[in-house]
């Protein structure tokens, strides 16, 4: 889409009918999809209606407050998966929300709570698989499912699912990722024998499911994807963030002309200069000073410079641009700047770049009709 000429504000853009391609197409290579949507719908915004209503079947996040707040707008299944043991599990199992548990003391705060709300608790059995990070050690697992699965068969808890999340997805070739499944399988099969009988399991994310690693189970908890990310850097998935923003000052300088702070840049030669009103606090990297491109004109022109907190300078050359026009950021005309790109001039991932954009943009979303 060619940005608007009439552009006055730092504009951030979510193309729905992107999104909604994306959901589709993971919805297509999956039993069932946890439609993953923490940090805010990873820095897009209100979209939760939009992927239900394009086919994802359970909602996603990490807090126990998210959750609470998506199944109570939403009624659908909501997993939250990183919580304290100190946490009160409350609110989140009287509203039905699902819950991962990584340890005992998760299991004992969120029975504690099932008690307290007279509601079973909906628990999905964390397991670490190789990542060291939010699931239970597996020497911890007996122990931990040998609990679960008598507290199932006294009423309070619900034996929802069986979680691992896999280290090397990105690489489907590496030989952990059938290690990893095989532990897995194995960590079930513990749980049923002690009672627990799972109504789902999943282990993949994004970089798996787009690779069939992991599919054969019940769910698979996308997130990167959905936005049109891909971890592993395939580009089968459809761009959804745009970001644009108008010049609001330009100047011609001639040569010897220094450039922002201490003079980070100095012009070799004459040249125009556009000031564009975005900075490190909406998220345009300071490590990227020097490097990062925009589109300006259906040209590349570089950032100059340092970044600094509000603003960026744009060395325009020749292209005549004038105050008011519109720059583009990140977009999917001809030449325009990806994501990807924005990742590899500041040492990152994607991920990185879109949490970070802050609400200083004006979010504005397209395509996706209603009752798509
Ligand atoms: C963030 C997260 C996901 C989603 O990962 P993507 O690579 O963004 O699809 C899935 N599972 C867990 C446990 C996560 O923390």
């Amino acid at each position: 889409m060619p940005t608007s000429t009439s552009l006055a504000t730092p504009e951030l853009r979510v193309d729905l009918d992107a999104l909604g391609a994306n959901v589709r197409a993971f919805r297509r290579r999956s039993r069932g999809l946890v439609a993953v949507v923490k940090a805010d719908a990873f820095g897009h915004g209100d979209v939760v209606a939009h992927l239900l209503a394009q086919g994802a079947d359970w909602l996603g996040t990490t807090s126990l407050a998210e959750a609470v707040a998506l199944r109570e707008r939403t009624g659908a299944r909501t997993l939250a998966w990183l919580a304290s043991p100190t946490a009160d599990f409350g609110p989140a199992v009287a509203a039905g929300v699902d819950v991962a548990v990584p340890s005992l003391a998760h299991l004992r705060a969120v029975v504690a709570a099932a008690r307290a709300t007279c509601v079973p608790a909906r628990v999905h059995l964390h397991v670490d698989l190789g990542i060291a990070r939010d699931g239970a050690p597996r020497e911890a697992w007996r122990e931990l499912v040998t609990f679960a699965g008598a507290l199932v068969r006294i009423g309070l808890l619900e034996p929802a699912g069986v979680m691992g999340h896999l280290s090397h997805a990105a690489h489907p070739d590496d030989a952990r990722n059938r290690t990893e499944r095989m532990l897995f399988d194995n960590a079930v099969r513990t749980a049923v024998r002690r009672g627990f009988v799972p109504q789902v399991r999943h282990v993949a994310a994004t970089a798996a499911a787009l690779r069939d690693v992991g599919t054969e189970y019940e769910l698979v908890r996308v997130g990167a994807g959905l936005y049109g990310i891909d971890p592993a850097g395939g580009d089968a998935l459809a761009p959804v963030i745009g970001l644009a923003a108008p010049a609001v000052v330009v100047r011609d300088v001639g040569a010897g002309t220094g450039v922002g702070y201490d003079h980070a840049w100095v012009a070799t030669r004459r040249t125009r200069l556009a000031t564009i009103p975005v900075g490190y606090a909406d998220g345009i990297p300071r490590v990227a000073s020097g490097r990062a491109e925009v589109l300006v004109r259906g040209r590349r022109a570089r950032i100059v410079g340092a970044v600094s907190m509000d603003q960026v300078i744009v060395d325009v050359g020749d292209a005549g641009v004038e105050a008011g026009e519109p720059v583009t950021i990140v977009g999917t005309e001809p030449q325009a700047p990806t994501l990807g790109e924005w990742a590899d001039w500041s040492g990152t991932i994607a991920h990185d770049i879109v949490t970070h954009l802050g609400s200083r943009w004006q979010r504005t979303f397209t395509g996706g009709a209603a009752c798509a």
